[in-house]
């Protein structure tokens, strides 16, 4: 029996390897692609469950894979870009990629990372009663009511609305024009500063209503990117970190 499918999109022969060797070893079906053209035909014949994929290919960017793979699947796709590439990165973010990493990167960074929208991709954004979680804030998309270890805060419906957005994509990077867009709406997608403060006054709201907890990590800046917010199974995994007791 194999572990989950991933398809490695990668020009880079020694690299790709050894992230293909790397990854087997871990329980993983790995296929592998040079091209974006390879990368289509190994998607096309095998729909891996995950892509890991270079964005700097010979033959066609590797966002047109991303708008490619995401005209079919929703999986999830995790961008290896160079640092300092922030605009490659976020135009792949913008057609749909899940996450990057920035070459050279951790094996644990790219486990955690593998794992996160591996998860985000298996369970359902909201519960039966159509609460969302992540640690210990909870949102009730029904009540429209939110709680931190139980205490009620009260929420701009702006405010709402971006956690609740938040919340939506555990596990998954957000850029700062598609939280614009998705709140305040296409006019604001340039409006970044305006987001910032938003975001500082939602971290300051959440941490006021429950003092004792920790939210550190939940929803952390992306310097020049936008927000990743962490996933809600990864959280509960590390209780003793991001929960204080009461
Ligand atoms: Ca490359």
């Amino acid at each position: 029996m194999s572990g989950p499918t991933l398809l490695i999109v990668e020009d880079e022969e020694p690299a790709r390897h050894a992230l293909a060797e790397y990854l087997q070893r871990r329980g993983y079906e790995v296929y592998q692609a040079a091209s974006a053209h390879e990368a289509m035909r190994q998607w096309d014949a095998h729909r891996a469950d995950l892509v890991l994929l270079d964005l700097g290919l010979p033959d066609l960017d590797g966002v047109d894979v991303i708008r490619r793979i995401r005209r079919e699947a929703t999986t999830p796709i995790v961008i290896l870009s160079a640092r300092g590439d922030e605009r490659d990165k976020i135009a792949g973010l913008e057609a749909g990629a899940d996450d990057y990493l920035t070459k050279p990167f951790a094996t644990d960074e790219l486990n955690a990372r593998i794992r996160a929208v591996l998860r985000r991709a298996g369970g359902p954004d909201a519960d039966a009663k159509g609460c969302l979680r992540l640690g210990p804030i909870e949102l009730d998309a029904v009540r429209r009511e939110v709680h931190v270890s139980g205490e009620l805060v009260s929420l701009t419906p702006r405010e709402y609305e971006l956690l609740k957005v938040m919340l939506s994509s555990q596990g998954r990077v957000l850029t700062k024009a598609r939280l614009l867009r998705a709140v305040w709406g296409l006019a604001y997608a340039d409006e970044s500063a305006y987001l910032h403060v938003y975001v500082n006054r939602l971290r300051r709201k959440l941490s006021a209503a429950a003092p004792a907890t920790s939210l550190e990590g939940l929803i952390e800046t992306e310097p020049g990117i936008g927000y990743r917010v962490a996933d809600h199974e990864s959280v509960r995994q590390l209780p003793s970190r991001t929960v204080a007791p009461r």
